[in-house]
């Protein structure tokens, strides 16, 4: 099972093994390279009469979504809804972000927002698969920062999801209805527990998002971001939380519905709006008798093929910032071994912070 971070190779072989089993299903095929000449691989399963198209980690420090779907495949019981869907996935459509741990291609490009210019040939490669493909859905599967919660900042967000726009006006055109409701079956069927929540991710319309873009050509794109929640930061839960939301997306594809135009808006904008509320840490004390909080933020740096958490002092949005996942209360004095360096980066062995080493 492939972990946070993974280079390219390591995933290929885990493909690999997936696909070669006797009893896989899919077939795999190499659709185009990325900029530094990777492969760019596309899976394909099913003989239902829904098509659905969905890709992954086009955004390369997103992986979850990935291991997610992997996961996914590799299980038989996925298999009885090969009968009622046909199954396209691109497992990561940015391989060099993906091994360099960059949200942009190698390029320094943000792939999601190349969808008019459609420069890139991660794009190109994207794009031409859709027209081969015609699918009758996407998922578009993203990961998200630490930073997310509800707007009061009582709970974290642990997945989020949008119906993206198709216009300015946000208003809602069938394909955006199509992917309400398969948000709305979600919503319904996946209870978070309680300390954490599921919302909704901000539509502002951008066509240049890849979401945006297919919804307003009428192509039902539901977007999926595997949030963050307590010290899942190996995202081993959170992985398989985002398996199970996949496969409901999918079962309710094929379920009647019998909801009106009102009650499915209705019922998807009463899922809670997504807010930049949380940081990784907050350290409480007392200084001239005054309470003080210091965030602090994990900065993401791959080191010699590994992933480590930073923890470095945040000014990111000072004022929004109302929850941590991680709340430390120092009684009386800060402990003499607390550092903040040049950089901003803090650590105190007394107080346990220290860099995260995801392996
Ligand atoms: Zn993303």
């Amino acid at each position: 099972m492939l972990t946070r971070y993974y280079k390219y190779e390591l995933f290929q072989q885990e493909l690999d093994r997936i696909v070669r089993k006797e009893s896989s299903p899919f077939s795999l095929k190499t659709i185009g390279y990325s900029v530094l000449k990777k492969p760019i691989y596309l899976l394909q399963a099913g003989s239902g009469s829904i098509k659905v198209f969905m890709w992954s980690q086009m955004h390369g420090n997103e992986s979850t979504t990935t291991r997610a779907l992997l996961d996914l495949i590799d299980q038989d019981d996925f298999k009885p809804l090969l009968d009622k869907i046909e199954l396209y996935i691109i497992p990561i459509l940015n391989p060099d972000g993906a091994e360099n741990w960059t949200r942009e291609n190698a390029n320094k490009v943000d792939l999601n927002r190349n969808a008019v210019l459609k420069d890139q040939p991660e794009t190109m490669i994207f794009f031409e698969q859709l027209e081969l493909i015609k699918p009758d859905m996407c998922f578009n599967l993203h990961g998200q920062r630490t930073i997310f919660g509800t707007e009061d900042g009582s709970k974290p967000c642990q997945l989020s999801f949008l119906a993206p726009a198709s216009n300015d006006e946000k208003s809602f055109n069938p394909a955006r209805l199509k992917a309400v409701k398969v948000i709305n079956s979600i919503y319904s069927q996946l209870q978070p527990d309680l300390n954490t929540a599921i919302c909704r991710y901000s539509d502002d319309f951008n066509e240049n998002c890849f979401g945006d873009y297919l919804t307003s050509r009428n192509i039902p794109t539901v977007l999926f971001e595997a949030g963050h929640a307590g010290l899942d930061y190996h995202r081993d839960e959170i992985t398989s939380i985002i398996k199970n939301a996949i496969l409901t997306a999918l079962q309710s594809l094929y379920e009647k519905e019998y909801a009106s135009y009102n009650q499915l808006v209705e019922s998807y904008l009463s899922i809670p709006q997504i807010s930049k509320t949380f940081c990784d840490i907050v350290l409480r004390y007392e200084q001239d008798d005054k309470t003080v909080f210091t965030s602090l933020m994990y900065k993401e740096v791959l080191e010699e093929g590994q992933l480590i958490l930073s923890p470095r002092v945040n000014d990111i949005n000072p004022e929004t910032v109302r929850n941590a996942h991680r709340i430390m209360d120092v009684d009386g004095q800060l402990p003499e071994d607390l550092k903040i360096d040049e950089n901003n980066i803090v650590k105190s062995e007394v107080l346990g912070i220290k860099n995260l080493i995801i392996i």
